[in-house]
């Protein structure tokens, strides 16, 4: 079936409906997403979403934007990081007006609470940056927004999942997606397509994301010849559920919270004498391996499964229900334990990825490193690089670049379709997402997926994890290249139409083998060390030859690299401490 529409938004997370309801006035707007919209990874973000409002103490954007790119180790595009800071004030205040519920300071002012990177005067002291609603920030932004929406009048195509972008040339002319419920294909076509399908921290073993996080967009872009940059930098969040890796919010430490090893130090004294346990993501989760190499870990049932300590009792059980609801349930399900009482054991947790497709301010994806825009294409959110968050990206950060740029692309799009024509989608369209399911459901024999899925996200988690080097990063890209020809072959076991989850998952899959592919080549390419990008064979960052995006070409079994400059037009790139 086809459909035509002016703008289609792939992913109803914070990024696509905040894009979706800038659009929808102006545009006739359709939203495809592969779970009911509420169901987003945008939902599970606890923490908050960071503004320099200084409700609670003095706060400036500058302060803000020199925050996030030191903390993205100098590879963030200076001037976009400025704008979304600048931006971020009037976000907030827009959310706000659109019904999302904050925590109150007792005057009535948006409550702001501590997380990590995020300082006053250019490093000086912790500041309150983050607007929270309790520890459901995500969840309210995603309700709040999708509510707005079905205002609008959006049309929500639910439970279709997007198989290919349809591109004439370098200008886009729509997508094909999978009725969930049906097996049948669509054609959407449309002057504008904007890709939000966030991010895809399922290619690790031990993971913070939801299921659906793989990488769908990306992945698609990258087989229709657009490159994905800066893939290696992946982030692991320090406060994983030791074992599970479902995410102890950054706002525990943001409250007080403080890592324990096994003597009950703070060992981050000796890492990070000025901000302690609130230093960058990338330097916590590696202190903590640190800990665990030097012996000073909490051991678990045998040596590798060696933890530190999170702990939150000395805040006492009333802030931990009124600030931290959630968190405390977590640890009550799934470690039958009450904060309250005890420590949190924790382990770093693959958690975010800063690289994806590459925009500019406006949202358009650039198809190369000249920065020729592919007409009519758009990113925003997780799986789009514009790149705010450099080599590794701040807490609260990154709900506010879905708000800031989905909002910016929603308004370009508008604009975008009063000025254009659309692309006639080609009858030949669909061949690509046909073959694939008909390979798929063949009835042949073939390996079974999940054990090629567990293969890859164990190959990922111990070579390409926290600590990288050329030994295990270049055996990885091997195994990556055994699995994506093994993928080849692969076969589904259930050969239905309706809601085939098997097949979905066999898509993903190959979804994530590319990414995963990609981000390995990447990481083995780039000899320093720079962010989340740790590499024990060259520990020193190097400006002198590596402060550039890396743009990665998926060219069938190899992948061809390439590079963008760094805007640094606001701060020389200096060493990080803190
Ligand atoms: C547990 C957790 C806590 C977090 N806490 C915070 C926090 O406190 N502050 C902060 O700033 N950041 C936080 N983050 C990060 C932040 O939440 C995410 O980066 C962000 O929400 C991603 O939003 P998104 O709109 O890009 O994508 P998502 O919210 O992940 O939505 C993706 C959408 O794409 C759709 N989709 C994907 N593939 C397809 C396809 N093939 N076809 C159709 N639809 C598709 C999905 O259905 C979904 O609707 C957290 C992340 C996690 C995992």
């Amino acid at each position: 079936m086809k459909h035509t529409f002016d703008a289609i938004i792939v992913g109803s997370g914070g990024a696509g409906l905040y894009a979706a309801l800038e659009v929808s006035g102006q545009a006739k707007t359709a939203v495809l997403s592969k779970v009911y919209p509420v169901r987003s990874h945008t939902g599970a973000a606890q923490g908050g979403i960071s503004a320099a409002l200084g409700n609670v103490e003095e706060d400036e954007p500058r302060w803000h934007a020199f925050d996030t790119v030191k903390g993205g180790d100098y590879l963030v595009d200076q001037q976009a990081a400025h704008l979304m800071a600048e931006e971020a004030i009037q976000a907030v205040y827009d959310l706000e007006n659109r019904g999302l519920p904050f925590n109150r300071t007792p005057e009535g002012r948006i409550d702001q609470r501590r997380f990590g990177g995020h300082t006053r005067n250019f490093g000086e002291a912790p500041v309150r940056r983050a607007c929270y609603a309790a520890d459901r920030t995500g969840h309210m932004i995603l309700q709040t927004l999708y509510q707005q929406c079905i205002k609008n009048g959006v049309h929500f195509y639910d439970e279709y999942q997007v198989l290919d972008l349809v591109l004439e040339g370098k200008k886009c002319a729509g997508v094909v997606a999978l009725e969930l419920s049906t097996g049948e294909i669509h054609v959407f076509e449309s002057k504008t397509v904007l890709f939000a399908t966030g991010g895809f921290g399922r290619m690790f073993k031990i993971t913070s994301n939801a299921y659906a996080n793989t990488g769908d967009g990306p992945a698609i872009c990258a087989r229709r010849g657009i490159p994905l940059q800066d893939m290696e930098f992946f982030q692991f969040h320090p406060t994983g559920i030791k074992g599970l890796g479902i995410l102890i919010s950054e706002a525990v430490r943001g409250e007080g919270g403080i890592l324990r090893n096994n003597q009950g130090e703070q060992f981050m004294a000796r890492f990070a004498p000025t901000l302690l346990d609130l230093a960058p993501r990338d330097m916590v989760s590696r202190a903590i391996m640190m800990e665990i190499r030097a012996g000073a870990g909490i051991r678990g049932d045998r040596k590798i499964d060696d933890y530190v300590h999170l702990d939150a009792t000395h805040l006492g059980k009333e802030t931990l229900q009124s600030k931290l609801p959630d968190i405390t349930d977590f640890c009550k399900t799934y470690l039958g334990i009450d904060p309250a009482d005890s420590p949190i054991p924790v382990l770093p947790t693959a958690h975010y990825g800063m690289g994806g497709i590459p925009t500019d301010i406006h949202g358009r994806v650039m198809g190369d490193n000249r920065e020729t825009v592919v007409e009519g294409l758009y990113a925003v959110g997780e799986c789009a690089c514009v790149s705010v968050h450099g080599a590794n990206r701040l807490g609260t950060n990154s709900l506010l670049d879905l708000v800031v740029f989905g909002r910016r692309a929603g308004r370009h799009m508008a604009d975008h379709v009063k000025h254009s024509d659309s692309t006639p989608v080609p009858d030949d369209a669909t061949d690509f997402s046909r073959q694939w399911i008909a390979r798929l459901t063949d009835k042949r024999k073939g390996p079974h997926g999940g054990r090629i899925l567990e293969e890859m996200q164990t190959t990922m988690m111990e070579n390409v994890g926290v600590y990288r080097n050329e030994t295990d990063m270049a055996r990885a890209v091997k195994q990556l290249e055994t699995i994506r020809e093994q993928y080849r072959r692969v076969r589904s076991q259930d050969q239905g139409t309706s809601f085939n989850t098997d097949l979905l998952e066999l898509i993903e899959l190959g979804n994530l083998a590319d990414l995963a592919f990609i981000t390995a080549v990447s990481a083995l390419n780039r000899q320093e060390s720079r962010g989340a990008h740790s590499r024990e064979d060259y520990p020193e960052r190097n400006d002198a030859n590596w402060l550039k995006h890396t743009l990665a070409f998926l060219e069938g079994d190899r992948v061809r690299l390439d590079y963008r400059d760094v805007d640094v037009s606001i701060w020389a790139p200096k060493p990080r401490k803190y």
